[in-house]
């Protein structure tokens, strides 16, 4: 079986598509992905699709694009939804530097509040890091350009009992076994198939075999040309929309990547996911 360690099936992107891509998905062996909902907006729809679609893993947070468009009683209502569905992960939650320092201007839609400082990421990521703690549940953690802070923040904190997943691990090789000692999972993206991402892919050669992970972030992030088997039409504005099955060529992709057989990734990877996400 295989599965997508994280991917957010609810965005408005793969709507149009949804019974195209289950069928996909199911014809490829994907037997479970991790939905991340992102903001109090999505929650619903991340439940609603845990309802319809039975390899839907449902996972809530506050993303740290999102934090400054929170309502005062995010974390309440956060809470509230975990209580209430014991099978659900908590995620997507991170801090990330990129989207203050580096972000193309495409990435601030008018009319959207600006990204929050980092402290503020830092503020609604602890308080999610100690849900998950308290609640028994995996999180799913992004970060870009913060690898150092995250490092220090999960020392000095509680960490969830089962482990944590670090989403399209982006940080260096040299970090892998400090993360891996505290917890941490490392999911490879599909577009970490691209040449040019030697940073990721050289971190995805020393990253232990009990402790990897594959995703697609679909709609985000997909895989470069020649792995892509499962094109969708562009978004409304453009741009290219990932869509979940091409997690099998990303498996492949992988395998050659690491030089081991597939067959044998593919278990080791199911093994992870079942230790990781229950
Ligand atoms: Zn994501």
């Amino acid at each position: 079986m295989r599965c997508d360690a994280h991917n957010h099936l609810q965005d408005d992107w793969l709507a149009p598509h949804l019974d195209r891509i289950a069928g996909d998905c199911r014809g490829l062996g994907i037997g479970a992905m991790v939905v991340n909902g992102t903001a109090e907006a999505d929650w619903p729809r991340v439940a609603a699709l845990a309802g319809r679609f039975d390899f839907v893993r449902p996972s809530y947070g506050l993303h740290p694009w999102d934090v400054a468009g929170r309502s005062p009683a995010w974390l309440e209502t956060l809470r509230a939804r975990l209580v209430a569905e014991p099978r659900a992960a908590v995620g997507e939650i991170g801090i990330d530097r990129w989207i203050l320092e580096s972000a193309p201007a495409e990435y601030f839609p008018a009319g959207s509040p600006p990204p929050a400082p980092l402290a503020e990421q830092i503020e609604c990521f602890l308080p999610q890091l100690a849900l998950a703690v308290e609640l028994d549940r995996p999180a799913s953690i992004h970060c870009l350009q913060a690898w150092g802070q995250l490092d220090e923040l999960l020392r000095s904190h509680a960490r969830p009992r089962r482990g944590f997943l670090l989403h399209a691990y982006g940080g260096p090789a040299e970090m892998v076994p400090g993360f891996a000692q505290l917890g941490a999972y490392f999911s490879f993206s599909g577009s970490f198939l691209a040449e040019k991402k030697t940073r990721q892919r050289a971190a995805f050669r020393v990253v232990p075999t009990d402790r990897l992970l594959v995703e697609t972030d679909a709609p985000a992030m997909p895989p470069p040309a020649p792995w892509l088997t499962h094109p969708l039409p562009p978004s409304p504005e453009g741009k290219p929309v990932n869509h979940p099955a091409n997690l099998a060529a990303t498996y492949a992709g992988l395998a050659q990547l690491r030089g081991v057989p597939e067959a044998a990734l593919t278990a080791a990877v199911a093994e992870n996911f079942a230790r990781l996400f229950g």
